[in-house]
């Protein structure tokens, strides 16, 4: 435990330009990787190796798994009264909010995110879950049935799930990871939190940070590494419930890996937000808010708006004021203040990006702003120039599959009876986006498109009282709210006899 506090606390220190390396936690022990793996994580501002990090071997994964069924029973943890709880996940709030520099100036290097969303967006909204969730401990309540049974009373307990893998990506790190642990713990579970192997560093803090808080050792545990970490944990038969966000590719093959003993999933996957855009829609709003909605973290969301459904009537319109929006936009390190889009998270991320437009563009997309990579003194980081294509068709690539990045495809329509099919005509159901003034309009189609949140006249926003998650291949479950609590809790039915035995 000294040994592994002494090294905590080294990783927040510059060493020759360099953060220091960073250890697994497992069972309240800080230590490197069995057999001494690591991997490196890069700035993609300007592709310079910030620090390494451990890379989890087979043997760790099984130790982290150990560490987490032992501490559930431990009474430190098992016997921990609701409000014990509740003071541990708002203490770990407090802390994020007395680091929030650090932490933010974390997530900007390792991310690329402008410092002002990572402030303001990422950390803000990590300690905001925290605090949700402290709340949630003392309110986990079951309930009595009517069974129509003499002399029988019937309850029901929530319980935690148990050993909880939590799988993050590389989009939105210490939020997403808050997402996870703020409500795997408060329904008194253990974790095992791997963070993406591009964006570990924010992870590892906030470890770091709930350790102080002062969760029993065993109860938060840490392994960070690349997809057979993951892999690992999912295939695990002592592991209980994996949470995962990520693509839906891998989503699909943790539905295989947890075959075995029918370990819960939640999985939080892909999208292809349509945003519909009448013609009645308040055309200057509807831009500010679709900007928003698609250019947010560089359209690295999952929620992001990618498919630009115009009546034709607004659409020469929507498209010019869209373009002149985004190609205003100051791209650049996440760290210049001025930043308002940073840099997309790999070259090899950055080139897919670049498949996807020049791909529209041979299908016959028009390009009105972007479409490649930044020049100049940019040319070193990963930045792509916020992109409009006009004249795109719903059988284009572009209008399909996911891009997670800058890019803006514009869909003129001429029947809106026909919006609904095809704002459908997609595997994914994450979100969606409505334009109009008109209510009546509004609500249809709101009841009538498959997606887990739909936004009238505004960007998406995630809130930590609400619901997260999606329809059709986006996903299973939902993350936030008291849905979360269902997410992480086995329901138990408790009969007694009355009568007398
Ligand atoms: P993206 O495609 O957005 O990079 P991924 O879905 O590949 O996202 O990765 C999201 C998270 O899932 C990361 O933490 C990654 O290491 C992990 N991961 C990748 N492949 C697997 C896998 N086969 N099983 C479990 N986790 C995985």
């Amino acid at each position: 435990m000294v040994r592994g506090r002494a090294r905590a606390d080294r990783s927040g220190e510059r060493r020759k330009g360099r953060l220091a390396m960073t250890d697994l936690l497992v069972g309240g022990l800080w230590a490197p990787a069995t057999g001494g793996g690591r991997f490196k994580t890069v700035n993609p501002a300007n592709g310079s190796v910030i620090t390494e990090c451990a890379e989890a071997s087979t043997a760790d994964v099984d130790r982290a798994v150990a560490a987490a069924r032992a501490a559930l029973r431990d009474p430190a943890w098992a016997g921990m009264s609701p409000a014990a709880r509740a003071r541990l996940l708002w203490r770990v709030a407090d802390l994020v909010e007395e680091h929030a520099s650090e932490l933010a100036l974390l997530e900007t290097r390792d991310n690329g995110q402008p410092i002002s969303v990572a402030r303001e967006v990422t950390v803000a909204g990590t300690a905001e879950h925290f605090r949700y969730f402290a709340g949630w401990c003392t309110k986990i309540e079951g309930s009595v049935l009517p069974v129509s049974y003499p002399d029988t009373l019937h309850y029901t307990r929530r319980e935690p799930v148990g050993v909880c893998a939590l799988i993050t990506p590389w989009n939105f790190p210490l939020m997403i990871a808050a997402w996870k642990l703020a409500p795997a713990l408060a329904c008194g579970n253990t974790v095992i939190i791997k963070p993406a192997e591009q964006t570990p560093l924010s992870t590892v803090r906030l470890v770091q940070l709930m350790e102080r808080a002062g969760f029993p050792p065993g109860v938060v545990n840490l392994l960070t590494g690349g997809p057979a970490v993951g892999a690992g944990l999912a295939v695990h038969d002592d592991v209980d419930k994996v949470s995962f966000t990520g693509s839906t590719r891998v989503g699909r093959s943790l539905v295989y890996a947890s075959a075995g003993n029918l370990k819960r999933l939640t999985l939080e996957l892909g999208g292809k937000a349509p945003s519909v855009i009448a013609a009645d829609a308040d055309i200057d709003a509807a831009v500010a808010g679709n900007v928003q909605g698609a250019l947010f973290n560089s359209g690295q969301v999952c929620a992001a708006y990618s498919r630009f459904y115009v009546d034709r009537k607004r659409a020469d319109e929507f498209t010019a004021k869209m373009a002149d929006a985004a190609s205003g936009l100051k791209l650049g390190s996440g760290l210049d203040p001025e930043s308002r889009l940073g840099p997309l998270i790999s070259e090899e991320h950055l080139n897919s990006v670049d498949t996807h437009v020049r791909g529209a563009r041979a299908q016959g997309a028009e390009l009105v702003t972007g479409g490649r990579r930044a020049e100049g003194e940019l040319a070193e980081g990963y930045f792509y120039e916020p992109t409009v294509l006009a004249g795109v068709g719903d059988e284009m690539t572009i209008a399909r599959e996911e891009v997670f990045g800058p890019v803006i495809p514009v869909i003129a329509y001429d029947d809106p009876d026909e919006l609904v099919a095809r704002a459908n005509a997609t595997e994914y159901g994450l979100a969606a986006s409505i334009w109009t003034g008109d209510l009546a309009t509004a609500h249809r189609l709101a009841a009538e498109i498959r997606a887990g949140a739909i936004f009238i006249n505004m960007p998406h926003v995630p809130d930590a009282a609400t619901t997260w998650g999606g329809y059709k291949t986006s996903g299973w479950g939902r993350e936030m709210g008291p849905y979360a609590i269902d997410a992480y809790t086995e329901i138990k039915g408790v009969w007694t006899h009355l009568g007398g035995v």
